[in-house]
């Protein structure tokens, strides 16, 4: 499923969009590429009424439906990257809160 097919904007405008668990995501509504077209982003329309932006790098394949490789609930609303709680201490290797200024183990400077 690697093979990268062009698909008219207007094929996929309309189209249903399921996720990978076969629930009904919404239709597309519109497409947005981002500045240099390095990111193509599906605007669908939910059926609740709202609004979700699905990445193109989560859709799985384009049949009579744009299938989707996660399931519903991992679309539309990235997880931000999880930011370092902690840090080590690069004298003892203790842990230590990611505000920390000194060890509280064995008190060197962190960082
Ligand atoms: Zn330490």
């Amino acid at each position: 499923m690697s093979e990268r097919k062009y698909t008219p904007s207007q094929k996929l405008i309309g189209m249903q969009v399921v996720d990978s668990k076969g629930a009904i995501v919404g239709n597309v509504k519109d497409l947005a590429v981002s500045i240099g077209g390095k990111e193509v982003l599906l605007i669908v329309g939910t059926r609740a009424g709202g609004e979700i932006d699905i990445h193109w790098g989560d859709v799985n394949s384009i049949e009579d439906v744009i299938l989707l490789s996660k399931p519903g609930d991992m679309i539309g609303e990235k997880p931000s990257p999880p930011l370092p709680q902690t840090i080590t201490c690069g004298s003892c290797g203790a842990t230590l809160p990611a505000h920390a200024k000194f060890c509280a183990k064995c008190g060197s400077k962190v960082r």
